[in-house]
C-alpha cells in the first residue's frame, strides 16, 4: 500500500471545469421541483431495495437491455470493474486491456493483486488486432476490458476487431460503453450471442455523475455469479429514486447530449484549425489533443481559470497530450480563447528569445 498512491482529484473550486467529462447542464426548474417532491417520500430510515428492482426495470427499457439478460448495478461503473476483478482474482490470473486507456482497469487489478497486461494501441490509437490477439493467446486473460469509445483517446475501435477478440478470448470480455450517449454505437444487442460478453454503462457521463450508478448487463448465469461479490445495499435509496426519475425524463438528458455532440464538432474544428495542434477525432464528450509544451499550456489555462486534464508525463504514447471535456458553448469559447492566448504568448516568448 505504501508504494501505491490514492486517486488524485485536483481542486476545481471557482474554475471552469473541463477535466472530468461531466455534463455541464442542470435541469429545468419544474423538473427539479418534481424530483424534490419524489424525494420527500423516500424513507431514509429503511435500507434500500437490495436488488433495486424498480430501477433495474427502468434501466432495462432506457438502455434497451435484451430480454433475458442479467443486470448488475454498481456504485458507479468503477465499482463494477472492482467487482469483476475481485470475482476472477486468483493466483496466475491476469486482466488485459488496451493502452493508452482507462486507468482504473490497471489500478484495481494491482490493488486486487492480479497481474495486469496493457496492450499498446497503434500510433493513431486504433486497436492493433494482431498484437492484441497475440497477447490474448500468450497471456490467456481472465478478463479483457475494452472502453468503447476509449478514454482518453475518444475513438471507437473497429467493431469487427472486437468481435474477433470475443471469438478468441478464453475468459470474460467487458465492453465499457461509458460514452454511449455520445457515440450511438453499442454491443448491447449482441449479448444473446456471446455468453462471455458483458456490456457496461454508467449514468455519469450522461449527466448524473453525482449519483454514482453503473450497470453491467450480460448472460444471466454469469451475472448471478458476479452478484455474489456485491456488498448488500450498494445502491442507496436516493440514487435509486433519482436515477429512475431522471430516466423517466430521458428526453431532457438526450437533448443535453445532442447539444454536447454539436459543441464537440465545433471545438474539434477550432482545434483542427491550429497548425501547431493535433486533435484526435472523438466519439465521446471530450477531445484529446497534442500540443507543444503541453504542461506549460495546461498551467497557462489553469491561470486563466480553466481546468483540463494533463496527460503529458504519464504514458509515453500520451506525450504532450491534453484532454478537454466538451462543456457549454460559453465554457468552450472561454477554453478556446485561453488556449489561443497561451499559444500566442508562447510564440512571442520564443521570438523574443530568438532575437
Ligand atoms: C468515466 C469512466 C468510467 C467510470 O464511470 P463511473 O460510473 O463514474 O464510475 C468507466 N469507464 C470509462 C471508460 C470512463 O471513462
Amino acid at each position: 500500500m505504501r508504494a501505491a498512491s490514492a486517486y488524485h482529484v485536483p481542486d476545481a473550486s471557482g474554475m471552469i471545469k473541463l477535466d472530468a467529462m461531466e455534463n455541464p447542464f442542470g435541469w429545468p426548474a419544474e423538473m427539479i421541483a418534481a424530483w424534490q417532491a419524489r424525494l420527500r417520500e423516500v424513507e431514509l430510515n429503511r435500507y434500500p431495495d437490495p436488488h433495486a428492482r424498480e430501477l433495474v426495470a427502468t434501466l432495462r427499457t432506457a438502455m434497451e437491455i435484451p430480454a433475458g439478460a442479467g443486470v448488475l448495478l454498481g456504485n458507479g461503473s468503477d465499482e463494477l470493474i472492482q467487482m469483476i476483478i475481485m470475482a476472477v482474482a486468483a493466483p496466475g490470473r491476469c486482466v488485459l486491456s488496451l493502452e493508452p486507456g482507462f486507468v482504473m482497469y490497471r489500478i484495481i487489478s494491482e490493488l486486487c493483486g492480479v497481474d495486469y497486461v496493457g496492450v499498446a494501441l497503434d500510433e493513431n490509437f486504433a486497436l492493433d488486432l494482431d498484437v492484441t490477439l497475440a497477447a490474448i493467446a500468450e497471456r490467456q486473460p481472465a478478463v479483457i476490458f475494452i472502453a468503447w469509445p476509449n478514454n482518453p483517446t475518444g475513438n471507437l475501435f473497429d467493431a469487427e476487431a472486437i468481435e474477433q477478440i470475443l471469438a478468441a478470448a478464453p475468459g470474460l470480455v467487458v465492453v465499457d460503453e461509458a460514452y454511449h450517449v455520445f457515440a450511438g454505437r453499442t454491443f448491447m444487442p449482441r449479448l444473446p450471442y456471446h455468453p462471455r460478453l458483458l456490456v457496461m454503462r454508467t449514468v455519469s457521463k450522461m449527466g448524473l455523475a453525482g449519483l454514482r450508478l453503473g450497470l453491467l448487463a450480460g448472460d444471466e448465469a454469469l451475472i448471478h455469479e458476479l452478484d455474489k461479490v456485491r456488498l448488500p445495499y450498494n445502491i442507496n435509496v436516493l440514487t435509486q429514486v433519482t436515477a429512475r426519475f431522471a430516466l423517466e425524463h430521458g428526453a431532457v438528458l438526450e437533448e443535453q447530449a445532442a447539444t454536447l455532440r454539436a459543441e464537440r464538432a465545433r471545438v474539434f474544428d477550432a482545434l483542427a484549425r491550429h497548425p501547431e495542434l493535433k486533435a484526435f477525432p472523438s466519439d465521446a464528450n471530450f477531445i484529446l489533443f497534442r500540443t507543444p509544451a503541453a504542461t506549460a499550456i495546461h498551467g497557462a489555462l489553469k491561470e486563466a481559470g480553466i481546468l483540463i486534464k494533463n496527460l503529458d508525463g504519464g504514458a509515453s504514447a500520451l506525450r504532450d497530450c491534453l484532454r478537454v471535456t466538451v462543456g457549454t458553448r460559453e465554457e468552450n469559447d472561454a477554453f478556446l480563447a485561453a488556449l489561443d492566448g497561451a499559444l500566442l504568448a508562447m510564440h512571442n516568448e520564443q521570438e523574443g528569445a530568438g532575437t
